[in-house]
């Protein structure tokens, strides 16, 4: 419908004063190299359609009734993988709709969320339809976190670890210090990325996640999802982890809104991908492979780039003119993202793709 057309006179004012997020264009064409929402360039564990088809072989009768309301079996496999109780893991249709659930359960008007100014483009989003009151914190010049500069009384603090354009990795031991400094605030580590991100503390399986620290801190809650590291975005899985009684208002609220955001086939598909740990670390060093040699390619040419610890690199060409080069991609075929703000506007994001040989 165009634009003109539109007629919302029947419309809440909630719904008029929207204004949703815009995805990374998804286009049709198959000549295209779509490298701009940071999905996986490498397929799901094989295990992951073995699971789905014997559910659809075996048990299509049982479609006719509700999947597993708290998805208890992919639960339980996941507090398994973090030796975690299973009363400390939430699930959601994608972590986008755990994010939404968390701003609805713990972020307010009046005691406001505290976030980064340049972060995942969702958070003011969920801020303005929830009717939170959002103050954004200015990063460093060189765009890391100085927890420092969130000393101040608020509801909440929402931070993407590896953020997100920027790729760049917060310290446990800052996210300990946030989570210490705020005992009445609900601090959210996004962890989109963060099965990516290496990091020498001797935990190998860790890799520097902040669910590590749940058991020591009950206002802290991380956020991850299958769209990434686990090649399943179209799958819709996100996942929370954090105290019970935090999990326990994520439940209360997605069950006054919708109980089952699960379907079976996305259970069996995630807990399947979950079983095949061996498959999930290669590709993980895969990417991680290629983000190296991208990010050397592209030093070579005369960027300069960022240390990402995600499976993408934000760029700036020495000229800093990232906008012409985006454009230039887009007439390759090749799809990059920029974004026209303020400080970022020099860079642009280059996700990663199979066989990555640039020519910019
Ligand atoms: C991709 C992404 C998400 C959303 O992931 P879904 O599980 O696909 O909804 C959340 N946060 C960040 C920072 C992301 O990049």
């Amino acid at each position: 419908m165009s634009e003109q057309k539109i007629d919302n006179r029947l419309w809440s004012n909630t719904a008029r004063n929207l204004s949703p997020y815009v995805p990374g264009e998804q286009p049709q064409h198959e000549n295209l190299c779509k490298l701009n929402t940071n999905e996986n360039p490498f397929p799901p564990s094989p295990k992951v359609a073995d699971a789905i088809t014997q559910v659809l072989a075996q048990q299509a009768d049982e479609l006719r009734l509700y999947p597993a309301p708290e998805s208890d079996d992919l639960r339980a496999a996941l507090a398994q993988l973090y030796a975690l109780d299973s009363h400390q893991v939430f699930l959601g249709n994608g972590s986008d709709e755990v994010l939404a659930l968390i701003f609805a359960s713990f972020f307010t008007k009046e005691r406001p969320l505290l976030a980064p100014d340049i972060s995942y483009s969702f958070y003011p989003v969920y801020a303005q339809t929830f009717g939170v009151n959002l103050v954004q914190i200015a990063l460093e010049k060189d765009f890391s976190i100085d927890p420092d500069t969130y000393r101040q009384p608020c509801s909440g603090i929402i931070i993407a670890n590896p953020n997100a354009p920027t790729g760049l990795l917060l310290s446990l031991a800052h996210i300990r210090k946030l989570a210490s400094e705020h005992p009445n605030a609900v601090i959210v580590i996004d962890e989109a990325y963060i099965d990516f991100a290496r990091i020498d503390d001797g935990n190998s399986d860790m890799q520097g996640s902040a669910v590590s620290l749940i058991n020591e801190f009950d206002n802290l809650l991380v956020t991850q999802t299958f769209s990434k590291s686990r090649s399943l975005a179209g799958l819709r899985v996100g996942m929370a982890f954090g105290n019970a009684s935090l999990i326990e208002s994520l439940t209360r609220m997605k069950n006054s809104f919708n109980s089952y955001p699960l379907d079976k086939l996305a259970q069996a598909g995630a807990t399947a991908s979950i079983l095949d740990p061996e498959y999930f670390k290669q590709t993980c060093q895969q990417v991680i492979d290629l983000r190296e040699s991208l990010t050397t390619q592209l030093i070579a040419l005369g960027y300069q780039v960022l240390p990402s610890q995600a499976n993408f690199v934000f760029a700036r060409p020495h000229d800093g003119k990232a906008k012409e080069v985006a454009s230039m991609l887009r007439e390759q075929g090749i799809i990059v993202r920029h974004f026209d703000k303020p400080r970022i506007q020099e860079f642009f994001v280059s996700p990663l793709a199979r066989r990555s040989s640039m020519s910019v």
